[in-house]
């Protein structure tokens, strides 16, 4: 009993998470077998768990010809397959996922009944008699009668896009390395420019494609199987399209027998994206999909079994000695974080970019799989179902919603609309609760946002903030000071416009002989009234901004398709052996220090007379990180706080991270960064969730004070 009890967690399989371990001696009942009960009904206990890769063992019986499971797609066991987005309700047993309707052959039911069998008891367990079917579909929906897999490794051989449903959605899929191919995917999905995903044969192809540590390839191999950022070998091998200017390439391996059948002997590298419509959710219903898809594909591969939730894939990156996370989705969701209290019960509504909504029980909060951007009806409607069937999923009940403080999000007024109580939350003290929460950090920290945008509490735009603080009592110390963002949202979306506003305040001529070289001096006279006459033209503190404005001022884009191309842009130009940086002065204000960018800004113009872009972004970089570590360093004069806390969409930029923590580590801070919790807006849920119950447990409403 003793080697029992050890074995537990010691030979728990891959999914397994163990919480607790409690034994107590009892009676002999007599029972002379071994059998796993019906489960009852009544309150649950436990988790849903991710979705689970195709495991070693199930790997090898498809591709062995002898086994009776060869080249099903279906193939799944005890340890492996969907678990999540196939469950309608909890406990986790066949009749209460969609693989309900799949009736077992007595072969299946054999395995599934005896129990040394390693599908004894495998709630997903199919064969191809009697498990679900692929088929095939043109464009249009109407199914072929041709096999469905070779019909569909033609297909991509000859440079067509096939919409293939797979465990958390419909991708669209093409060949990697035919450049037509991948072009045509991104004018009819109408991407912008960001990079697309590429799956590859095996982790063998990704390697000839990628520099890959061990570590990381355990990752790519692991149950979740996510996308990794790595560095792409050079000169690339795959087409331009895929990842235009970047050095970094998502990629992954297959984690369904399906996708094993797309890679026929020609193929071995797959774009395979999101099936959606621009900024709509992933389609999971085949009628969706044909609708929505079907003007963008050459034809479906697809099956008979449906998916109850919809699971984008994660994105990771190794860094830091930790896997940072980018987007947290199927594979993680929905896997409770741990946090080092008990919470109220109360649902965290999230952002409006990149959503992820949250809901807490106990010591656990539960991260909903990425929502998406809320700006558009259907992705805002799929949120408010999504929210709902959660809450039915795992039986919270919460009495508080927890949101922005931005007005105008949509998680804001669907807090506001819901019968719920409500707490607002400052963005930016949300990406900082998210990594205290992840970390389980102690004591007080000082808090480095570097963010797009996030309203202040003082109705202005902010995103370059330093709090320092603990549990519910922060102050805001040191920030970028305001400048204008003419055109308000437009701003965003155009960096000239910033790029121009830095020079403005600080250096007029420069102003104007860069709008004349740039041909844009018509366009900033209207912008320049506006700005005179207050219209439209908040002011921002963002780094994000300031990013965007100075890849613009050195030739970078000034008009974007997406958040984050020009700072991901000016990433990618740094010429990494330079080691100067600019000169800067960190003012100190009546309300805390500040940093001005228009300084920084007209030294960097300048600069473009005498040196290369790839020198100017490098010096840029270490500007920025050099600034957080004065910055810090004054704060710790002041507080005596040696723990870093870093948060914010901009520290997705892999130079200013790694530059920034290497040299606070030299001054000896301790710097937290969060394992698999994204550090952009998809991590936010998880802060509202901790700040918001520690808000409620005090009976406060807010949480900045003049007083340390
Ligand atoms: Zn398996
Ligand atoms: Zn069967
Ligand atoms: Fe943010």
């Amino acid at each position: 009993m003793k080697s029992f009890l050890n074995d537990i967690s010691l030979k728990a399989p891959s999914a397994a998470a163990i919480e607790t371990i409690t034994f107590s001696p009892i009676s002999t009942i007599s029972e002379s077998d071994f059998r796993i009960r019906d489960s009852e009904f009544g309150e649950v206990a436990g988790s849903p768990l991710p979705d689970q890769g195709i495991c070693p063992d199930c790997a090898r019986e498809f591709f062995n010809p002898e086994e009776r499971r060869y080249q099903y797609p279906f193939t799944s066991c005890t340890i492996c397959g969907p678990r999540f987005t196939i469950i309608q309700d909890l406990p986790f047993d066949r009749p209460r996922t969609t693989m309900a309707e799949f009736r077992l052959c007595p072969d299946c039911l054999s395995e599934y009944t005896k129990a040394a069998d390693r599908r004894f008891h495998a709630q997903t367990i199919a064969c191809p008699n009697c498990g679900p079917q692929l088929w095939f579909a043109d464009a249009k929906g109407r199914r072929l009668a041709v096999d469905p897999a070779l019909e569909t490794g033609k297909l991509l051989g000859a440079g067509a896009i096939i919409g293939v449903k797979g465990i958390g959605g419909y991708h669209l899929a093409c060949s990697a390395t035919d450049e037509d191919a991948v072009r045509r995917l991104r004018c009819l999905k109408g991407r912008d420019n960001r990079a697309f995903a590429v799956m590859f044969r095996n982790l063998t192809t990704l390697q000839e494609h990628c520099e890959l540590s061990p570590v990381e390839a355990d990752i790519l191999s692991s149950p979740a199987r996510p996308i990794m950022l790595l560095l792409q070998k050079q000169p690339k091998q795959l087409a331009p399209s895929v990842n235009p200017g970047l050095r970094e390439l998502g990629a992954f391996l297959p984690y369904t027998g399906i996708q094993f059948l797309l890679f026929d002997p020609e193929i071995s590298a797959l774009v395979m994206t999101s099936g959606n419509r621009s900024g709509e959710p992933l389609s999971i219903d085949d009628w969706e999909a044909f609708r929505d898809l079907g003007p963008m594909v050459d034809g479906f591969l697809g099956h008979n079994r449906s998916i109850r939730w919809r699971c984008d894939d994660s994105v990771l990156r190794r860094q830091q000695d930790t896997t940072l996370g980018i987007r947290r989705s199927r594979g993680y969701a929905p896997a409770p974080i741990k946090v080092d209290r008990e919470l109220i019960p109360l649902l965290a509504c999230g952002a409006q970019q990149k959503n992820v909504f949250a809901l807490t029980k106990g010591k656990h909060v539960y991260l909903s799989p990425h929502q998406g951007d809320l700006d558009k009806l259907p992705t805002f409607t799929a949120y408010q179902e999504t929210i709902e069937r959660f809450m039915r999923l795992l039986q919270c009940k919460p009495e508080w919603a927890i949101h922005d403080l931005h007005p105008d999000y949509n998680s804001t007024l669907y807090a506001k609309g819901s019968a719920l109580k409500t707490i607002g939350i400052q963005h930016h003290l949300a990406h900082i609760a998210s990594v205290i929460a992840a970390c389980q950090v102690k004591g007080p920290c000082i808090g480095v946002v570097f963010d797009g945008s996030g309203y202040g509490t003082d109705g202005k735009i902010w995103g370059g903030e330093f709090f320092s603080g603990e549990g519910a009592n922060w102050q805001r110390e040191a920030a970028l000071s305001d400048y204008p963002l003419p055109g308000g949202a437009a701003a965003i979306r155009e960096p000239w416009r910033m790029a121009a506003a830095y020079l403005q305040s600080s250096d007029r001529q420069s102003l104007q002989e860069w709008l004349t070289e740039q041909n844009l001096t018509e366009p900033w006279k209207t912008l320049e009234v506006a700005a005179g006459l207050g219209i439209n033209t908040p002011y921002t503190s963002s780094m994000g901004r300031f990013f965007d404005g100075i890849a613009a001022l050195i030739g970078g884009p000034c008009y974007t398709s997406y958040q984050g191309e020009a700072a991901i842009w000016l990433e990618n130009q740094a010429e990494t052996k330079v080691t100067s940086s600019y000169p800067f002065h960190i003012e100190q204000t009546a309300t805390g220090l500040r940093l001005d960018p228009g300084l920084i800004a007209v030294q960097v113009y300048q600069d473009l007379k005498r040196h290369e872009q790839g020198i100017i972004s490098m010096k840029f970089h270490r500007t920025m990180a050099a600034f957080i570590v004065e910055t810090a360093t004054l704060l710790r004069k002041e507080t005596g706080y040696q723990q870093i806390v870093l948060g914010g969409g901009v520290f997705q930029n892999r130079l200013l991270m790694d530059l920034s923590v290497s040299l606070l580590k030299d001054k000896g801070f301790q710097v937290w960064i969060p394992d698999l919790i994204p550090l952009n807006d998809g991590g936010i849920a998880l802060g509202q969730a901790w700040l918001g119950s520690l808000m409620i447990e005090r009976g406060i409403t807010d949480v900045f004070s003049d007083t340390r």
